[in-house]
């Protein structure tokens, strides 16, 4: 089931470096080198001042939640089989017009089941956490802050059926 969910691009020109460090539990994102601003999600030109010029920043991976949603049928097969889960729009604690979406991950188990939307509010703070989905994608997810949270650590909640990961 699992390794039916549409996994996105991961090298294209415009975010292959975007994927790669998600691969070293980094969340980065874009910063133009012509004003200094910054963009996510990827893509090849500042909608500021149109420079093509950038470079890639590091985020703390600290953030608060700006909105969440509790996923409901009918979803893809792949989704619906890890019903109930939470996912979240984070604001990034260095900007917050700068959001990432991903699912709550249980800080004890690392699995998207087991969130309980009781326990989320708009505005609280998360850390980011990767699920390693596949061997050469790591999707952003988020964890709540407070006990046995573990920042940064690659999920293995979808290891591969083999049991490798790299
Ligand atoms: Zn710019």
């Amino acid at each position: 089931m699992i390794q039916n969910i549409p996994l996105p691009a991961t090298h294209e020109p415009a975010d292959a470096a975007f994927w790669q460090a998600t691969l070293r539990a980094e969340l980065v994102v874009q910063q133009c080198t012509g004003c200094g601003h910054h963009r996510f999600p990827p893509r090849p030109m500042c909608p500021v001042c149109q420079s093509t010029a950038l470079q890639w920043r590091t985020m703390s991976g600290r953030g608060t939640i700006w909105s969440f949603a509790v996923p409901r049928p009918p979803l893809l097969p792949a989704f619906e089989a890890l019903l109930p889960y939470v996912t979240a729009v984070v604001e990034l604690e260095e900007d917050p017009l700068l959001r990432v979406t991903g699912a709550l991950l249980d800080p004890h188990t690392g699995s998207m089941q087991g969130v309980s939307a009781e326990s989320v509010a708009i505005g609280a703070p998360v850390q980011i956490a990767f699920w390693r989905c596949a061997e050469d994608v790591a999707l952003p997810c988020w964890q709540l802050v407070g006990a046995g949270s573990k920042a940064g650590v690659l999920s293995g909640i979808a290891a591969s059926p083999s049991g490798e990961n790299a």
